[in-house]
């Protein structure tokens, strides 16, 4: 059999939906949530290489959707399919955080392609806990912690309509992604923060 993949756009700044609250899904089994998670999964598979996560309505879909790349498993060095690799978040809140703050370089595929994507040091709390529904329609409770709880939050704000360059309060603090590579290679480090 055929398997048809979905390679959805990524939709770029400037597009409304990408600073539009999301709907909550009501019916996690539909047909149409069903076609939108699919959506999020192929068009996380082909940009693996430079993807971290996913959420709705960078692929044009207002619903309370994100798809979070385990980087804390596949730090443990654990063969991970493609279906472990994925966590797929419906609904997903916040229940908890921690006080300690950490700062991760993050960047976003809506936010600049290529040797244009942006990259930008944020702080967020160190450690979350998030209640979600999974694809199977189960509540569940996940806690991301350092790199990977970045990426969790950071997909749960798109789903608030909020990107990443909101806590970035100096420009100067954000970087070409072609740029950044190359002041790295020179420096061994990530630039210092203004
Ligand atoms: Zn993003």
């Amino acid at each position: 059999m055929i398997k048809l993949t979905m390679i959805k756009e990524i939709l770029q700044i400037g597009d409304p939906i990408l600073v539009t609250k999301t709907n909550p899904v009501k019916d996690t089994q539909s047909t149409e949530v069903k076609k939108v998670i699919r959506d999020l999964l192929d068009t996380c598979h082909k940009n693996a290489d430079i993807s971290a996560g996913l959420a709705a309505p960078q692929i044009g879909y207002n619903m309370s959707i994100c798809v979070c790349r385990r980087v804390d498993l596949e730090a443990k060095d654990e063969q991970l399919d493609e279906e472990k690799l994925w966590t797929v978040l419906i609904n997903p809140h916040v229940v908890k955080e921690s006080h300690k703050n950490t700062l991760e370089w993050e960047a976003c595929l809506s936010i600049g392609r290529g040797d244009d994507n942006l990259w930008g040091p944020v702080e967020r709390p160190k450690k979350v806990t998030v209640n979600y529904v999974d694809i199977d329609g189960m509540p569940q409770t996940i806690e991301a912690i350092d790199y990977f709880g970045h990426i969790v939050q950071h997909e749960i704000d798109h789903l608030a309509g909020v990107l990443f360059i909101s806590y970035i309060t100096n420009p100067s603090n954000l970087w070409r992604l072609v740029d950044l590579n190359n002041y790295i290679d020179k420096n061994d480090s990530y630039p210092d923060i203004e």
